[in-house]
């Protein structure tokens, strides 16, 4: 089994600070969530940002090209900028922030009801996407909320606009799209093509279970504030514990904990320049 691969999702769109204390919201309490969660052990960081005034989700490129710039200069690890549509749904506010050119970005394969909203994403718009991440040298984390959007994946490859091998990011439990069971994981890891590498995050409690899963059956793991707050019934959190919990984990199943660097080959990036 390859070693684990752990992103970190420091911020997301929802959690407020009324919510938890622990989410950092300026690009600078970002930068610094990232540096604890290395050290901790995460290889890859899921970036969305925030208004600082009032936590809003933003589309600001400036927001972005600061967090990204304080990560590279302070750590190795693999940037994945989120193009989830959360701040603003349009096409030009999901796609400016691929121009500072992440090693990884978010590409999320269908549509699916949030609790709240429709997350509505068009076959024109997934291709665009897609394109812009090729011709940046993007990877692509497909991001998987139902089964069907695994094949729209696939057929991006297919159609040469995404290079295999192909990385999922299976997201289950959120009301509105696939339950979090493991019967649903292991039907959405079987319907990948061979050679792909996957990771599994889980909502809220789904969390722990969804990514215990993925240790053992070679996939990797999401964890982090973006998908839970809550560290156990009742007890809030920083990301960096939610990081420390899954090296302990994969130390007592006997499976290593991939460097970003290590991460980089397991996931086929190209080289960071
Ligand atoms: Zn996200």
């Amino acid at each position: 089994m390859e070693k684990l691969v752990i992103t970190v999702a420091v911020t997301g769109s929802l959690p407020t600070r009324t919510k938890t204390p622990y989410v950092p919201i300026t690009p600078e309490e970002i930068v610094a969530a990232g540096v604890r969660c290395e050290q901790a052990g995460a290889a890859v960081i899921h970036v969305h940002a925030r208004n600082p005034k009032d936590e809003s989700p933003s589309t600001e490129f400036r927001l972005f090209e600061e967090i990204c710039q304080g990560l590279r200069e302070r750590t190795r690890l693999i940037v994945q900028i989120s193009t989830g549509g959360r701040a603003g749904m349009a096409y030009e506010q999901r796609s400016d922030r691929l121009a500072l050119r992440p090693e990884m970005a978010s590409l999320t394969t269908g549509s699916v009801n949030f609790p709240d909203t429709v997350y509505a994403n068009s076959p024109e718009l997934i291709e665009r996407l897609a394109r812009d991440m090729k011709a940046y040298g993007i990877k692509p984390e497909m991001e998987i909320f139902d089964v069907s959007m695994v094949r729209n994946a696939v057929e991006l490859a297919e159609r040469g606009l995404a290079d295999p091998p192909l990385h999922f990011d299976f997201v289950l439990g959120l009301k509105g799209a696939i339950p979090a069971t493991i019967e649903n994981l292991v039907h959405l890891k079987n319907a990948l093509p061979p050679g792909s590498t996957w990771t599994a995050a889980g909502i809220g409690a789904a969390q722990l279970p969804m990514n215990v899963h993925a240790l053992l059956t070679g996939g990797h793991v999401r964890v982090g504030l973006e998908d839970n707050i809550y560290f156990r019934k009742g007890e809030l959190a920083p990301n960096e514990r939610f990081v420390e919990r899954m090296v302990r984990l994969a130390a007592e199943f006997g499976r290593g904990v991939a460097t970003p660097d290590e991460a980089r080959r397991i996931l086929s990036l190209k080289p960071p320049a």
